[in-house]
């Protein structure tokens, strides 16, 4: 090494965070540094082999695509090379000294505040390379650009605190990382230890695999292998590295079909889900294929944005080889295909979710943004995701969920609407006076209680012909029921709602007696073009000026004690009857949950209690 030639860096301080965390928190997983490398080693030739399409002068365009995996027992050391695209110095400074990835900084942090290292999500977070040093003390990554201009370089480190960059003469196109094991992992230079690892990790890559000379995996594509043939254990492994996931599949769905076009599919739903996880978006996991030759990793516009989370591979021999992804997305065969995918997933968790519906639930609690998601982007398949929906009702035990098909058939005959309510717990939900007339009636309530839940549900507008109805709303219509106890006669009844909105002005839009209420004196009703407090909360949130009056409707209760005292006060004692009847349509928005200023409030409640003693 001559001197003028040698370069010192020091690792981002992310960098070194990562390195900690791998080395010293993932003791379990060490093994799988050899899958990484090796999948890196695979993208790299990938988008070789991408780029050969349309490059003319690639440095070297005979090397031949292969991983060769070289190990000496007595020197510790373990080799790993291809011809892939190959690293500049720019480029081994930029993907080798720093993070890029924004949402592996953002889960770096959120681990290190939280102090806990969820090890089966490792993987998801581009830890790919620096895993090399839970294994070695000292990584020589020896590489060569694709471009004709070009210099041979080694970057070399020992993982603490930064790398070298010097020269390295003779370097061939590609990557050759040279990898000195710790002394007590020594194992991983032994030729069985490694052809077991790879032939468990890595023999789904889609290149040849050399270990000291021999060639080790089979380049199968499982996708097109009948069913009856593949063991759980090499699907799960198979999933495992087309998805760099390292959890199980939650869900599977392989299939083949001739039309309308043809199709070989092996797709699987994770059951860990990142964005819950503080990540950011998840990259489309579904990779297309035609007659085994990948043709994008990540097709953009083949399956709508919803189905994110799902992995796995579409292989259609239908597909011209030589699409580019840039016209991919406006083939109107990659539409036909991702809409015939699309329909297959669903149906595919409408059948799990029956068989199993314990199952479905845990998955359904990680994964149900996805689909609601869906239903409010994803016209086509609006419907046959509503059928994938979940929620707790009036008639579920507490945690219990059901769909909107169990809501159907318990239905009342001739029920026409399906009702609803949003708010932010079940607690807050069943306590709410909303609910009343409809438990009296035996009538069930789906409680809504995500943040987003409202606005699926406006998206989605009715379901199997019945209309979705909010009960916070004015205008449900609901049938006589025979209620107990003395009721104000019509015309006290009407005297007092007179009364009442001539008292309370513009606050309400009107006031009448209703067929709503058991328990509760009074009841605010929302009008059916309203905001709910949730999303009035959002928008706040959003807006800080947000300003908008709300102005309900009161229903009062013509046989509570309380209404039939305020019916003879107004008259006898006109000052308190006032007071009273201001308070009750502040108890009615707070109840609703619709009441923006409490200071007027608290000063006549005060007011009221003196009155009340005297
Ligand atoms: P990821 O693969 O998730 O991006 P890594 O830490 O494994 O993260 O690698 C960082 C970057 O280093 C890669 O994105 C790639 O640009 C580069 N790299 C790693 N290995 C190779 C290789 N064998 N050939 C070419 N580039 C590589």
């Amino acid at each position: 090494m001559s001197e003028t030639t040698l370069e010192k860096h020091t690792f981002q301080a992310e960098i070194q965070q990562l390195l900690d965390l791998v080395v010293h928190s993932l003791y379990t997983d060490k093994e799988i540094f050899l899958r990484e490398l090796i999948s890196n080693a695979s993208d790299s030739m990938e988008k070789l082999r991408h780029l050969e399409a349309t490059e003319k002068s690639i440095h070297q365009p005979t090397l031949p695509l292969e991983i060769h995996i070289t190990t000496n027992e007595e020197a510790k050391t373990l080799t790993i090379t291809d011809h892939g695209l190959g690293m500049t110095r720019e480029e081994l400074v930029k993907n080798l000294g720093t993070i890029a990835h924004s949402g592996t900084k953002a889960f770096l942090k959120n681990m290190q505040d939280s102090g806990s290292t969820p090890g089966n999500m490792i993987g998801q977070f581009g830890v790919g390379f620096y895993s090399a040093f839970m294994v070695a003390d000292e990584v020589k990554v020896h590489t060569r650009g694709w471009r004709e201009e070009g210099e041979g370089l080694v970057w070399i480190s020992d993982g603490k605190t930064g790398y070298e960059i010097d020269d390295s003469p003779d370097q061939e196109r590609g990557v050759k990382i040279v990898m000195h094991l710790k002394e007590d992992l020594k194992e991983y230079a032994e030729e069985t230890r490694l052809k077991h690892l790879i032939e468990r990790y890595s023999n789904f890559v889609g290149f040849p695999i050399f270990l000291n000379g021999k060639r080790i995996n089979e380049v199968e594509a499982l996708w097109l292998k009948n069913k009856s043939e593949i063991s759980e254990d090499e699907y799960k492994a198979f999933y495992q590295f087309t998805g760099k996931a390292f959890d199980e599949p939650a869900y599977r769905l392989h299939f083949s079909a001739d039309a309308p076009i043809a199709i070989n599919a092996l797709i699987f739903a994770p059951s860990e889900n990142p964005e819950r996880m503080g990540f950011g978006k998840v990259e489309g996991g579904i990779a297309l294929y035609s007659k085994k030759v990948l043709i994008d990793p990540n097709p953009k516009g083949l399956l709508p944005e919803w189905l994110r989370f799902m992995k796995g591979v579409v292989d259609s021999a239908d597909l011209p080889l030589n699409i580019s992804r840039e016209t991919m997305q406006d083939s109107a065969l990659v539409r036909k295909l991702g809409a015939v995918i699309s329909k297959r997933v669903i149906k595919m968790f409408e059948k799990e979710a029956e068989a199993d519906p314990a199952k479905y639930r845990s998955f359904y609690l990680k994964f149900d943004r996805y689909f609601k998601e869906g239903i409010a982007t994803d016209y086509a398949n609006r419907v046959a995701l509503s059928k994938l929906l979940r929620f707790e009702s009036s008639l579920t035990e507490s945690g219990a969920l059901c769909g909107f098909v169990d809501y159907v058939s318990r239905a009342k005959d001739g029920q026409a609407s399906i009702y609803y309510l949003v708010g932010g717990s079940r607690e807050q939900v069943e306590s709410s006076p909303y609910i009343e007339a409809f438990k009296a009636r035996g009538l069930e309530v789906i409680y809504f209680t995500d943040a987003v839940d409202e606005y699926v549900v406006e998206s989605l507008g009715e379901y199997d012909g019945k209309k979705l109805v909010s009960i916070r709303h004015g205008g449900v219509d609901l049938d006589d029921h025979a209620a107990e106890g003395d009721s104000l006669t019509d015309e006290q009844t009407t005297a007092l709602c007179d009364f009442l909105k001539a008292e309370l002005g513009d606050r309400v839009t009107a006031v009448a007696s209703g067929k709503r209420l058991i328990d509760s004196p009074v009841i605010a009703l929302v009008p059916t073009d309203g905001m709910s407090p949730q999303m009035r909360q959002m928008m706040k949130a959003m807006d800080e000026n947000f300003k908008d009056e709300v102005k309900v409707e009161l229903e009062i209760n013509p046989r509570h004690p309380l209404i039939k005292k305020l019916s003879e006060s107004k008259d006898s004692n006109p000052d308190l009857a006032k007071l009273v009847a201001l308070q009750l349509l502040d108890n009615a928005l707070i109840a609703a949950g619709l009441l923006e200023d409490a200071r007027d409030t608290v000063s006549r409640m005060n007011t009221l209690m003196e009155k009340a003693m005297g």
